[in-house]
């Protein structure tokens, strides 16, 4: 029996403030996990993340390098990343449809991006892998295809995952684990039901949708979300899995969304674009030169208390790796500012206001 408990503290409106417990480790919801794909965040120590309280890593990724048994031997994914806070482990279904595969009756076949060398990834591997591993919260392995794909092809993602789905469920064989379902059908509304039934019919410890941010417009993504949640059970996380822009963030707490992961906000830091509450700035901008001031004065992220955006700007033009380092700390620790104001302010039945700050 998985060790995950969650509970709802507050609601306002749809928008949910909950603890949820797994591992006697807490998590605060809405949470936001920062992506660790290979047991690291990208150039940034997760030592440095003080308000993050869980991580994200990829089963597929860590399948080829340096494989499960060798995590294991070294001690499970937790001492492997000396991260004590709560894990969660994507199946690899999304590197199903990022990375040139081809879906075969059993699973995926997948180009190993090392060697060149072809494999197969199954349901049932890619539960096991997650098993040795070692995480807090696994996923099922699902199948994920374009969001504008035409309906048969939705169809198809549905029906593959929810088979699955089955067979993650017979695999998993970790009590100190729990496991996600993860419902497909893109835009389509019908298919998300169905999807979600499925799903809900194998009793799972949390459900995700998948298969979005994936081009589709602010107002579909709120609609499909706001029309599937419906279906979920009350009592259970909910997540949808690689969204992280502040607006998008915002609009799916707003329809009662609990867990979000994403490499956007590292990403865009990489890139320059620096989050300054409900806005951005481009450090590369030449206004910035000569500025002593942090990025921003009310963050208390450690590149805000030692650093001016003229240095960073300096490091960054010259492609100091730190660079790197001191803005995605900034991005990442002003994701989880804003998503602990949205808690607090359900907490507070004062998320409307919270709300219209951003939007
Ligand atoms: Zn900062």
């Amino acid at each position: 029996m998985s060790s995950l408990k969650f509970k709802i503290e507050a609601t306002d409106s749809r928008a949910r403030a909950g603890v949820l417990t797994v591992n006697n480790k807490k998590v605060l919801t809405p949470t936001f996990m920062p992506v660790a794909t290979k047991g690291a965040l990208k150039s940034t120590p997760h030592e440095l993340l003080d308000k993050t309280s869980v991580l994200l890593a990829n089963t597929y990724h860590l399948y080829l390098r340096p494989g499960a048994n060798t995590v294991n031997e070294l001690g499970g994914l937790h001492k492997f990343m000396n991260w004590n806070g709560v894990i969660l482990t994507d199946s690899g279904g999304f590197q199903g449809w990022s990375l040139p595969t081809k879906k075969v009756e059993n699973g995926i076949q997948f180009k190993n991006v090392y060697d060149g060398s072809t494999f197969l990834m199954t349901p049932k591997l890619s539960i096991e892998t997650q098993n040795i591993l070692g995480s807090d919260i696994a996923m099922i392995f699902d199948y994920v295809v374009d969001i504008d794909a035409p309906e048969n092809l939705q169809n198809e993602a549905i029906s593959t995952t929810s088979e699955w789905a089955k067979i993650a469920r017979e695999t998993h064989n970790n009590n100190e684990q729990s496991l996600f379902g993860i419902i497909q059908g893109g835009l389509v509304k019908k298919l998300r039901e169905k999807s979600a039934l499925s799903m809900i019919e194998l009793n799972f410890d949390g459900y995700a949708l998948g298969g979005l941010a994936l081009g589709e417009s602010r107002k579909d993504r709120k609609d499909i979300v706001n029309f599937t949640s419906d279906f979920l059970p009350i009592d259970k996380p909910r997540y949808v899995m690689g969204l992280g822009d502040t607006l998008g963030l915002v609009d799916l707490i707003a329809e009662g969304i609990d867990m979000f992961d994403c490499v956007w906000p590292a990403r865009l830091a990489r890139h320059g674009k620096l989050i300054t509450g409900n806005t951005y700035i481009n450090i590369k901008n030449k206004k910035y030169s000569s500025d002593t001031a942090p990025i921003m004065e009310s963050c208390p992220c450690f590149t805000c208390k030692s650093y001016s955006k003229g240095f960073l700007k300096h490091l960054l033009k010259n492609e100091q790796t730190s660079a790197w380092l001191y803005l995605t700390i900034h991005n990442l620790i002003q994701t989880e500012i804003m998503l602990d104001g949205a808690r607090q302010s359900i907490l507070e039945s004062d998320f409307e206001n919270f709300k219209k700050r951003y939007i």
